[in-house]
């Protein structure tokens, strides 16, 4: 006699990236009016070779700088392939990937800076890196073009976020990432006010990897984090 059938349920996110795939490039933007125009210039030339269809969603997390409206001039001459989230005032970095998460469509989600620190350029490596059957992958900056003080906690965030998280990494500071939609749904579910996006998603991931990427100084304008943001990260980290 048999008994009832055990109901097998598909494991989302398996399938290797097709070119009919979308993709979105999320961007939290806050004061980059001067990186602004050099970062579409590279940016929508890399789109340009793209075999995805995609698009682009930038967040103006609260600028004072006139940000906001290069961005809006960006997107009127892009018919609805370029859209800009405008938060009512400065919620921070992750706050504003989130939200340029919940205001994205693709089923692959890349994330970078809007200073230019983390090139364009490496998009289709992290694309390539997806289509190999990872869920996430994290950009490496193994010649990371910042301040020795930066480098230092960055290693001790490493190892702490590795601990917590469960799955080690170089990297979990850099930016420059690529998601698949089941794990950026998963994140958005969590409806989390102040989250560590990077150590959030690895702890839903199955495939992870990364990859070495490019990094250079900031183009223009200074870090928007000191010692106080930096700390209050690292709490967002331990308390989310
Ligand atoms: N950013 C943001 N909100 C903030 C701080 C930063 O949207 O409150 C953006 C910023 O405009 C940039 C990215 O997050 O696109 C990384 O910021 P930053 O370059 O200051 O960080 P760092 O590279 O020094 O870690
Ligand atoms: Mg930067």
């Amino acid at each position: 006699v048999l008994s009832s059938p055990v109901k097998i349920t598909p494991i989302r996110g398996a399938a290797a990236s097709v070119a009919s795939e979308t993709v979105s490039i999320v961007i939290p933007v806050y004061n980059e009016a001067a990186n602004l125009p050099a970062l579409w210039q590279r940016l929508s030339s890399v789109l340009a070779g793209c075999k995805h269809t995609w698009e682009v969603v930038f967040v103006d997390d609260g600028s004072s700088d006139g940000s906001l409206a290069i961005l809006q001039e960006v997107a009127r001459g892009q018919e609805g392939r370029v859209r800009v989230v405008e938060l009512a005032r400065n919620f921070g970095q992750h706050s504003a990937i989130l939200a340029g998460f919940r205001n994205s469509s693709g089923d692959i989600v890349v994330t970078l800076d809007a200073d230019l620190q983390n090139p364009p350029e490496e998009i289709p490596r992290l694309l390539d890196a997806i289509d190999a059957g990872n869920d996430v992958v994290g950009g490496w900056r193994e010649e990371r073009q910042d301040q020795a003080y930066r480098r230092f906690a960055s290693r001790l965030h490493n190892r702490l976020t590795s601990l917590i998280v469960g799955v080690p990494m170089h990297d979990y500071g850099c930016m420059l990432r690529a998601y698949r939609r089941h794990i950026v749904d998963t994140v958005v579910e969590c409806d989390e006010k102040a989250a560590f996006v990077p150590a959030l998603a690895n702890s839903f991931a199955k495939r992870v990897t990364e990859i070495r990427v490019g990094h250079e100084a900031r183009a223009s304008g200074k870090s928007k984090y000191n010692l106080f943001r930096l700390a209050h990260l690292s709490l967002n980290l331990l308390t989310g």
